[in-house]
Parts: C-alpha cells; structure tokens; sequence
C-alpha cells in the first residue's frame, strides 16, 4: 500500500481557560504534550498525533478548529479537557468543525494521592467534569464524535483511538478519491447501480466512466520488454502449472494489461476502478490477473461496474494498512447447505485480491466460460481460516446503508483440484441462517468487501463519521 500520504496527522487540542493562573496552564501544556509523547511513541497508534497549544478562549478555539479544517494534512481532531473549559467557547469553533472528532475523555494522573490530594490537585485534574461540559455541547449541537473513555497509557485506549484514526483516514482518503467506471455495468443489474452524485455528496469520491478504448490505447502502448520483465516477476512469486505456449500468450497478454491498466489508473490519479464482462472491446480478455495484482497494490475494484463496492475496498484497504491479514474483493458464490454444518464458498470468476492468500499462489489460465473470448489468466489459491467479515455498501435511494457480517473463515472441506478461482470458505456469524437472512432483508449485496485485517468498530467508526446506516450482523 503506497497510496496514503504519511505526512497525515491528527491534531491534540486541549481545552482549559485562563482561570487558574499561568502556573496551572504551564502544567496543563506539559501534561498534554507528554501524552501526545506516549500516545506517538506506544506503537498502537498508526499515524502521528500534533500537540497542539491548550486553547484558553472562544477566540483560541474558533482559530484553531479553523486551522484544522484548513490544513490539508490534518485528517482530525482529539479534543480533551485537562481542567474546565467553559463550553459555550466551543460552539463557534465546533459549529465549523469539518474534520472528524474524537473527545478523549482521561485524566493525566492514574490514581488519586489519597494521602496528598489538595485544592492544587483538585484544580489541575478536572476532566471528569470538564470532559461532560465538553460532552453537552457536542451533544447540543448534535455533532458526531468518537468518545473513548480511560487513562491514556491503557492498551484499549489507545487501541480505540487507532481503530478511529483509521476510519478518519479512510474518510480522508474518501474525499479526494477518484474511480474509473470502465465500460459501466452489467446490464440489467439493480445493486451496482445507484446515484453517483449522491455518494460523491456523502462520501466525497468521484465516479465517471471511461470507454474501454480509453484503456486500451494504454494497453497497446506497452512494450515487449516491459512484457518480458514483468512475466518474469510473476515466474518468481506464483507456481506456473502449465506453460505451454498457449497459457504463456495469456500469460503475456494479462501482464501487458497489467502495465496498460496500471498506467492508465496513475494518469488519472484513480485510486479504485471497476471493469465488466460485458464491455470488452480490444482487450484480450476480461482483465483478471491485472485486477488482482492491482487490488494488492491498494486499488479499489469492484467487477460488473461495481463503483461501490471499489471504492469501499479502496476505504477498507487505507483503513487496514500495516495490520495482519489481507482485504479483497469478494462474492458469496456458492452455499454447502449441509445441515448443522452450513458454509459459504466466496470466490469471484477471476478477481480476488492475493493479500487473502493462504501461500504463494498459482497463475493459471482457464477458458471463462462467459464472453466468448481467449482464456485469462489468474491467481487461483484458498484463504487462511481465521475470523473475518464482509461489507457491503448499498443505496436506498434516500441514502446509504453499510451492511456488515463477522464470519469465520474455515478451510475447505476437501481441496478443489477443478475450481480454476481464487477463494474462501466461511461460517457467517451468528450461525448462517441468521446471518443469511438479515444480510438478505437489509437489501446487502452480492458482491461484498472480505477482510481479515479489520474488525467491526472500524466499519462503525467510519459509518459515524460519514453519518451513514450501519447493520451489524454478529454474535
Ligand atoms: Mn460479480
């Protein structure tokens, strides 16, 4: 994952007044700056925190709230009361407020001296009641907030704040994010259609369609050797089975698409695509091995035309940069409906992201059965067991819904020498007639975001800060 600026930072502002003298604000700054010190140095949080001056004034607030919004690097906001901040000061700052918040609701000493405690004490260590002054007015003003609650050098804590800084991240990213619609969608589909113009309202992010042409120019304009170089990566990272002169024309053919497409993406500055069997014209085949590859590098995809379903693998997969376990692409395909004993085999015909491999795998080439063009190649392996999920972003019309299962992904029953497709066996949770049902009346799509990285409170956090629907199907 290249594609997220490290320069992104969240901001620490902590909220006092002039009240208790210099001597208490000097302490106050101190104490702040050493927990924006712990919190950078715990190795649980993924992105820098900026200590930021305590803010003593309407005035202090409003400019600092402002400077937020306006600093391209800043991707939010932790806003804590060391003492009382009188909140009436916050109403024209937060009114403006455009960044994610989160009030971090802690103190800076862990226990009270019994045997010491005096008013000096008292006066310096009052988030637990400035922290509800704070917590009133965000009510108030019906503004969405992350509050996350505890001493700050507890793992959860700070765990919490990451799984935030991750949603705001995303959101970030979500802003400015570009999505090449290749070729539309599949005709007659419901699910992946829906209104661009809202989701770019909602979440930012842009959608137009290109002409197949338009990639093809691209694809065209790859030489020989950039052909050769790249087979020869693919020789040494995956198992070639057969490479017979046939399978190594489809072979070369795919990793030509591959640099044509990915030229085409960086050109554009696209950070997720969709492509779909139906509009093909002078490409040699459905793009599979290329999407894969690129969806490893952190591309949002979504097949058939799928915008949505792109753009949330692009949001899921900045939200779980540097954390084990791989984010893809998927489709609930087919059902073992054994009773007591029901799984889900998830798989697309051809585009699921390698990050979800079990072990190195194998690029094979397989007639498609659909399109009537030359057979693709492909990365065909199994997934790891382990817990999961699946998302899924649906429109309603009046608005969005993000629908997510917990699952536990569980090895095959047996291995499936003739399933030319990459994929993953899972037991929805909370057990799969449950899960099947809900997914179902919640209107969740066929095709869906499958991850092992991340958890539901990712998904929840992000769905606070988009103010968007979210349906938990779990335990
Ligand atoms: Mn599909």
């Amino acid at each position: 994952m290249d594609k997220t600026d490290c320069t992104k930072k969240v901001w620490f502002i902590t909220g006092s007044q002039h009240l208790y003298g210099e001597k208490t604000l000097k302490q106050v700054a101190a104490n702040a700056q050493t927990i924006v010190k712990h919190l950078n140095a715990c190795g649980v949080i993924c992105l820098e925190i900026e200590w930021q001056p305590t803010v003593k004034t309407a005035d202090e607030v409003t400019a600092v709230l402002q400077a937020a919004n306006a600093d391209n690097n800043c991707i939010g906001v932790i806003a804590w009361m060391h003492t009382f901040s009188p909140a009436k000061m916050w109403i024209n700052g937060l009114k403006r407020l455009q960044k994610p918040l989160l009030h971090l609701h802690t103190q800076f000493n862990q226990e009270i001296p019994w045997k010491n405690i005096d008013m000096d004490f008292m006066n310096l260590n009052q988030s637990a009641h400035g922290d509800r002054e704070f917590g009133f007015i965000c009510t108030r003003l019906d503004i969405t907030r992350k509050v996350v609650t505890g001493y700050w050098q507890d793992f959860d804590v700070q765990y919490e704040i990451d799984v935030w800084i991750r949603a705001a991240l995303a959101w970030n990213d979500s802003q400015t994010m570009k999505i090449a619609r290749i070729g539309d969608n599949m005709r007659e589909v419901a699910v992946t259609e829906g209104n661009k113009v809202s989701a770019q309202i909602k979440f930012g992010y842009s959608v137009n369609g290109y002409g197949v042409s338009e990639l093809v120019k691209y694809v065209d304009a790859v030489s020989d050797a950039e052909v050769e170089a790249l087979v020869k990566c693919y020789a040494d990272l995956y198992t070639i089975p057969d490479r017979s002169e046939l399978a190594m024309k489809s072979i070369k053919d795919s990793a030509r698409q591959e640099i044509g497409m990915r030229n085409f993406l960086k050109d554009g500055s696209f950070a997720g695509f969709t492509t779909t069997f139906e509009d093909l014209a002078g490409l040699y085949q459905l793009p599979g091995l290329a999407s894969q590859r690129l969806m490893a590098e952190g591309y949002g995809f979504g097949a058939e035309g799928d915008w949505k379903t792109a753009a949330l693998l692009r949001t899921m997969k900045v939200m779980a940069q540097g954390l084990p376990g791989g984010t893809s692409f998927m489709e609930d395909y087919t059902y073992h409906l054994e009773s007591g004993r029901e799984r889900v085999l998830g798989a697309h015909m051809l585009e699921v992201c390698p990050t979800i491999a079990a072990k190195k795998p194998t690029l094979e080439v397989h007639p498609l059965g659909i399109g009537g063009k030359a057979a693709p190649a492909r990365l065909v392996f199994n997934s790891p067991a382990g817990p999961a999920l699946n998302a899924s972003l649906i429109e309603l019309g009046d608005g969005f819904r993000l629908i997510v299962n917990e699952v536990e992904a569980v090895d095959p029953d047996q291995a499936l020498p003739k399933l030319p497709a990459a994929r993953a066996v899972w037991i929805p949770k909370p057990d799969f007639h449950t899960a099947t049902r809900h997914w179902i009346e919640a209107g969740g799509a066929h095709h869906s975001v499958y991850t092992q990285a991340l958890k539901t409170e990712h998904l929840a956090d992000y769905a606070d800060i988009a103010d968007i629907e979210i349906v938990v199907i779990a335990d």
